[in-house]
């Protein structure tokens, strides 16, 4: 196995580095490095213009789209760059991850030239309808319709768990174009305004005060007859792209964050002596391991995707990954819990400094405080659901990839 790589991307590797060094404030990579709450704000503020400046938001999206045109091993190596600085990328879900890569799979070339650059931007902000009160892992059985009228979509239907729907100007939204057809057959793929009459966007109020999902109802609202994606009645497909880069993560860097969270706890375990118990040890290098399959499988999707690989095995390994990394961080963060002890039910539960390596979900919850370790914990427990359950990744791998009897389907037709 020959783990190097090649010399033009440790050429652009140097560039970027130097870009780092650069634009980061002084002293960001010294042992103990701080900012006071004001000079964090102001860097938040900066960074992302500054990141734009670069070319570095989507920087593997074409050039004619406003990306900067990287290859795939170039993109790999500004990301494990960025990662090793500890550098915050831009993180629009919805836009840069999701909707974006699939228009340009999938898109019209007026569709790449309208919707990218204002992704790109994030003059253009998004959500996902998806899922329905009845349609969640059986995604195909959606009711969602829209029927064609003039040069125009008038979607009727409900939408539920939608992430970030109260700030978005679009909605990718998965509806019925055909209900005579066998179910999966019959589903379009629609971008839908979300700024009209007939949209509305109820939070989901969750124990904390927060709502940041939401149930989107559609009442004879409207989208323009070219905002199919991929095609009329083709949906189906193009979920699925989306699907695959939701369940996918960096190839290379995925890991690093949990190396990091990994680390916080065994300071923890240090700190309070628990890092003495067997039962604490055997778990925290259960967790060192798992992470380090990870890694290794991360190489692996590298190197497929680079050497454009297609056996079963490879195209299982975005259902197996989704399933292992969230099935191992919830497990981790039960044992962060467990590391704790009943100081787990301390308002700011963790370690001595607060910080935790991943982004606090939520700010401003006021009836329910919790530490950003508390966050993830409890943040952790929803990632073997979102973007399709433990269940059917493990269906998926079953019926697709071992071969295995398909489960019994219930229904051959959709509901009309
Ligand atoms: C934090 C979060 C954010 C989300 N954001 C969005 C969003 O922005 N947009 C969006 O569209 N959706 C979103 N979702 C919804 C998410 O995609 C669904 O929750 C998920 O697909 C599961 O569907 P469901 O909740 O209806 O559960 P169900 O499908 O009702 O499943 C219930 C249980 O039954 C199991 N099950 C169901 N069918 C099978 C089967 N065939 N074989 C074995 N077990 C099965 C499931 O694994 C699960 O344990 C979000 C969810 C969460 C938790």
């Amino acid at each position: 196995m020959d783990l190097s790589y090649p010399p033009e991307a440790e050429t652009f590797r140097t560039e970027i580095r130097g870009w780092l060094e650069e634009n980061l404030p002084d002293g960001w990579f010294d042992e103990g490095f701080e900012m006071t709450p004001e000079e964090k704000k102001q860097f938040n503020e900066e960074w992302t213009q500054k990141l734009f400046d670069g070319g570095w938001i989507c920087a593997t999206w074409p050039v004619e789209y406003g990306g900067k045109g990287l290859t795939t091993i170039q993109g790999v190596v500004l990301s494990e760059e960025f990662s090793r600085a500890k550098a915050p990328m831009r993180a629009d879900f919805f836009g840069d991850t999701l909707v974006g890569p699939t228009i340009l799979m999938n898109g019209t070339e007026e569709q790449k030239k309208y919707f990218l650059p204002k992704i790109l931007d994030g003059s253009m902000r998004w959500c996902q309808g998806f899922s329905e009160p009845d349609s969640g892992s059986d995604l195909a059985s959606l009711k969602t319709t829209a029927v064609l009228d003039g040069e125009e979509w008038v979607v009727n239907g409900q939408k539920v768990w939608t992430t970030q729907a109260q700030f978005a100007d679009y909605c990718f939204v998965l509806a019925r174009t055909d209900p005579d057809v066998k179910k999966q057959a019959g589903i379009s793929y629609l971008l839908v305004p979300m700024d009209q009459p007939g949209v509305e966007v109820r939070g989901i109020v969750q124990p904390d005060g927060t709502a940041e999902f939401n149930e989107v109802f559609f009442d004879n609202v409207r989208c323009p007859k070219d905002n199919v994606v991929g095609g009329l009645n083709n949906g189906w497909k193009v979920a699925n792209d989306t699907l695959g880069f939701e369940r996918g993560m960096s190839a290379t860097t995925g890991h690093r964050r949990f190396e990091e969270e990994f680390r916080r706890m065994v300071e923890m375990a240090r700190a309070n002596g628990t890092i003495e118990h067997p039962h604490i040890r055997q778990e925290l290098a259960r967790y060192y391991s798992k992470i380090q399959i990870l890694r290794i499988n991360g190489l692996r999707n590298l190197t497929a995707t680079l050497t454009k690989r297609r056996d079963p095995g490879t195209a299982a390994l975005g259902a197996t990954n989704k399933m292992f990394w969230s099935e191992m961080h919830k497990a981790a963060m039960e044992l962060a819990i467990e590391i704790c002890g009943a100081s787990a039910m301390l308002v700011d539960a963790g370690p001595a400094d607060g910080a935790w390596p991943a982004v606090m979900r939520a700010k401003g919850r006021d009836t329910y405080q919790v530490s950003p370790m508390m966050s993830s914990f409890f943040f952790s427990r929803s990632e073997t659901i979102w973007g399709g359950t433990s269940q059917i990744q493990r269906n998926i791998v079953g019926e697709k990839i071992l071969g295995l009897p398909r489960e019994p389907k219930t229904e051959a037709k959709p509901p009309t």
